[in-house]
């Protein structure tokens, strides 16, 4: 017997009967407690749910123990018949009141219960995915959906969620899969009346796939930095107020403000919406010599290791320096001033702002992290900046992972190479690959099935 399937008293087999909390725990008006599976019918009606439910709408039920018919909640319950669900499972919805002690009521009302057993994480969706309902791309966007932070996430999540990037890819299958069936015709038949131009047709395909492919692999790196978030490194010399800038950037309290110098022992992230594109704030360890500081303990030395590491791979980075020092600023802070920099003065409570707008060709600000003055400009140049870097024009990237990057890179290669080969039957094998790797997209690897299908479109004669 496959794990996850039992047998019930009747001699019945079937998968088990999963029920979870859907919302998040925690005092609510309303709490949706799960049930999908085959037993989730007379689950429902041992805890007293109506007999003659109707589909998809909503009735007042007076839930109680199965044990010991005491009372639960008055709740809504709603029946979704298979496959018409979420998980195409027969799927029944407690809306409960929405206090922790009701909902522990119905949950152990549930358990008790032969042949039902609380959800693993994710498994609903895993059965929705087993059962046709999501394809894994749409299973990323619903993750993404539910994780989303801003409003150019959202867009983005919900697009892939509802099978943009499915759409997109198994449009891509389909016109690969017809370029096959001719190469497949002219392997398996090769004296018969076939289309002359049957392998020009399939180079067209291809080509025409390819070049599509490589349009959108262009942006795919648009839509990994807008599923991530924008990174922006603040670096600079210990003590110059990194810390403080990142709390007053953020508003709130997250990094330790101390007087002594490399307190910041590793990077300590704050995700703000600049706007509406998400953007990961992190605060590195001051940059120091290594060997210096390994005489202040090596855990320094590992923060400034990663601290370097995150600033490398950061998308803009905050120079912060000492405005007393202006304008011989500190050698590290200067060392750190590249293409990706925006330079910060700190401290200008305590010393007078310079008027230059650019320091070494970089964008110049002078604040006060302690009192707040200048920042405004600085939010409003650094939210120009991701909008111009972010900002989305037409509608947003289908390419969200670099798992979806990966897949089209191999599909655009294969088709490479399939389009250079000379031989029908290498070019096929090299189209089959390349079909493979767009199935890994939406999880549908089943060339053959389909295969057949548009086989049977081709008139070969017998
Ligand atoms: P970090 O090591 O670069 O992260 O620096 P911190 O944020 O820990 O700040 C170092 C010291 O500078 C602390 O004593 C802060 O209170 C002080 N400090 C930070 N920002 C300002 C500021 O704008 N003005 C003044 N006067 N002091 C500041």
């Amino acid at each position: 017997m496959a794990p996850g399937r039992q047998i019930d008293s009747d001699g019945v087999s079937g998968p088990d009967t999963i029920f979870a909390l859907s919302t998040a725990p925690g005092r609510s008006g309303v709490a949706v407690v799960r049930i999908s599976g085959p037993k989730s019918r007379t689950a429902l009606a041992a805890l007293g749910g109506p007999a003659d439910l109707e589909a998809r709408r909503a009735v007042l039920a007076d839930l109680r123990s199965p044990e010991d018919g005491e009372a639960i909640d008055r709740a809504l319950v709603l029946w979704f018949p298979k496959p018409h669900s979420f998980t195409g499972e027969d799927v029944a919805e407690l809306h409960l009141h929405g206090g922790p002690v009701v909902v522990r009521a119905a949950l152990e009302a549930l358990a008790g219960r032969d042949g039902l057993r609380p959800a693993e994480p994710g498994e609903f969706t895993r059965r929705a995915f087993d059962h046709g309902k999501l394809d894994l791309s749409e299973v990323e966007g619903l993750a993404d959906l539910i994780a989303a932070e801003t409003e150019a996430q959202r867009r983005q999540a919900l697009r892939q969620m509802r099978g943009a990037l499915s759409d997109l890819t198994e449009h891509w299958r389909h016109r690969l899969l017809s370029a096959l069936a001719q190469l497949e015709a002219a392997i398996d038949f090769p004296d018969e009346d076939l289309p002359p131009d049957g392998w020009a047709q399939a180079k067209a395909l291809m080509s025409h796939a390819k070049t599509d492919i490589s349009q959108y692999l262009k942006e795919a790196p648009l839509g990994e930095r807008l599923r991530h978030g924008y990174h922006i490194a603040i670096v600079g010399p210990p003590n110059v107020g990194k810390s403080s800038l990142l709390n007053a950037l953020a508003d709130r309290d997250v990094a330790i403000v101390a007087e002594t110098a490399g307190t910041t022992r590793d990077a300590i992230e704050v995700h703000l919406d600049l706007g509406g594109y998400p953007v990961t704030l992190v605060d590195t360890a001051g940059l120091r010599d290594e060997l210096t500081a390994a005489g202040g303990g090596a855990v320094e030395a590992e923060g400034m290791r990663r601290a370097r590491a995150r600033a490398e791979g950061a998308d803009l980075k905050l120079v912060v320096a000492d405005l007393g020092d202006w304008p011989n600023l500190d050698p590290d802070a200067e060392g750190l001033i590249d293409e990706q920099a925006v330079v910060v003065l700190n401290k200008a409570d305590l010393a007078p702002a310079p008027t230059a707008p650019l320091h070494r060709g970089r964008p110049l600000f002078a604040v006060s992290a302690r009192e707040g003055t200048g920042l405004t400009a600085l939010v409003d140049d650094l939210r120009d900046r991701v909008t111009a870097d972010l900002g989305v024009t037409g509608a947003a990237p289908v390419l969200t992972r670099v798992r979806h990057r990966r897949a089209l890179e191999d599909c655009r290669d294969g088709l490479g190479r399939a389009l250079t080969v000379d031989d029908v039957a290498l070019a096929a094998e090299d189209l089959r690959l390349a079909i493979r790797a767009l199935g890994r997209i939406t999880g549908r690897v089943d060339v053959e099935d389909l295969l057949d299908v548009l086989f049977k479109e081709f008139c070969i004669g017998k």
